[in-house]
């Protein structure tokens, strides 16, 4: 399978690469044209979609990847400004939709016979690689920064990796270890194999609503490899001519690290990148997205919207998404629903639209749950009668 620049679509040949020479992300070029719902395998998760991926399915931990639950989240359709699913990605194996992109990315260094991955994360993909590389046998090299918080070295040690703390730039890390693969391959945040696995959540989301179409997507982003992955999908059906007009793709980020929503509203080509600053949302606090021109791209070509919401949202729409939905999210996550309530404010989004928020993390990771709790004081004396009154 070759690779392609999307923006220059220049064809290389050789899968050690990752980057175009004009400096853009590379992605598969598949041939979805022959891909229909109707002859797919019986199985669930990322390997249902094997036909346009470029690794071939395996039994083990990865089959657990993916076939995460479509809801229907009725009670927060007011606050969203739409008719909204929840499409809940920390239903993975180790809690986020990276957990896609890791499988295909070990699948495929494994069965290229290498005996080592790599990462550069100090989150939910440091974890995830870890997980899979570990269950399937192969080494994995986490690379973090120094400064890490105990309580996340230790979510990443369970899985035995081998930990690298790196003194330098951390933005420049991640460039630098493309390069420098040797015999480790790196599957970091937007390179395209993780691209790939990550496309199979937009196909997941397109089989449900078929032969309906959903009006838009809804996701945070980052270092923009999640959503240059939904667009690569919605492009994918529309080969295959299973849709006809691609869902908006509404991307929303923290605006204290917000370089794409900075673009997008300035109408700027590219991507500036910015030093970020402190956010509870701290698995998209990336200021130099490699993929921030190409995720760019996939809102603005799909008619779609970069934008960033406050703190004070982000906290709002986890308690909400928890307290209305039975959701427990990331605040990572939980920008879908802010994002969805302030573009229903600006009239970009309307009650009758069918939109699907991406839950791309669960909530279950974190160590403090941020919210006024109230109790109630009962006597077991009383038992019978303090219930009545509380079911009155
Ligand atoms: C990685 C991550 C993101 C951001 O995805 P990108 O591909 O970096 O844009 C969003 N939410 C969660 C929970 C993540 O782990
Ligand atoms: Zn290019």
């Amino acid at each position: 399978m070759d690779l392609v620049c999307h923006s220059c679509e220049s064809r290389f040949t050789s899968t050690n690469r990752k980057r175009c020479a004009c400096g853009e992300p590379l992605w598969f070029d598949i041939d979805s044209t022959q891909f229909d719902w109707t002859d797919l395998p019986r199985t669930s998760g990322v390997w249902r979609y094997a036909d346009v991926l470029p690794a071939d399915p395996a039994e083990d931990v990865t089959a657990g990847a993916g076939g995460t639950p479509l809801i229907r989240a009725e009670r927060l359709d007011e606050y969203a400004g739409c008719r909204l699913y929840v499409k809940d990605e920390g239903q993975n194996p180790t809690g986020s939709f990276k957990d896609r992109g890791s499988s295909v990315g070990v699948t495929y260094a494994d069965d290229a016979g290498r005996d080592w991955v790599g990462t550069v994360s100090h989150g939910n993909m440091a974890m995830s690689m870890a997980a899979v590389a570990t269950s399937k046998g192969v080494n994995c090299a986490v690379l973090v920064p120094v400064r890490i918080p105990e309580t996340r070295l230790g979510l990443i040690a369970q899985y035995d990796p081998e930990i690298l703390t790196v003194t330098g730039d951390y933005g420049q890390l991640y460039y630098d270890t493309l390069d420098a693969d040797g015999g480790i391959e790196f599957v970091n945040s937007d390179t395209p194999l993780r691209v790939a696995g990550q496309k199979t959540v937009a196909y997941e989301i397109l089989e449900s609503f078929a032969p309906e179409t959903p009006d838009a997507i809804v996701l945070p982003v980052s270092s923009g490899g999640h959503a240059s992955a939904v667009w690569k999908a919605l492009r994918e059906l529309r080969d295959a001519t299973l849709i006809e007009k691609l869902p908006r793709i509404h991307l929303v980020q923290t605006a204290a690290v917000d370089p794409i929503a900075q673009a997008f509203r300035t109408g700027a080509d590219s991507v500036e990148f910015i030093d970020p600053s402190d956010t509870v949302a701290f698995s998209i606090s990336n200021g130099s997205p490699p993929s921030g021109n190409r995720a760019l791209r996939a809102a603005r070509e799909t008619n779609g919207t970069v934008t960033s919401v406050s703190e004070e949202a982000i906290k709002e729409a986890t308690r909400r998404l928890a307290s209305n939905a039975g959701v427990c999210a990331e605040p990572a996550s939980a920008v879908t629903l802010a994002g969805l309530n302030k573009l229903s404010q600006a009239g970009e989004i309307t009650p009758n639209d069918e939109i699907v928020a991406i839950v791309t993390g669960t909530g279950f990771k974190e160590s403090e749950i941020d919210i006024d709790v109230s109790t109630t004081d009962i006597s077991l004396a009383n038992l019978k009668k303090s219930l009545e009154e509380i079911a009155v």
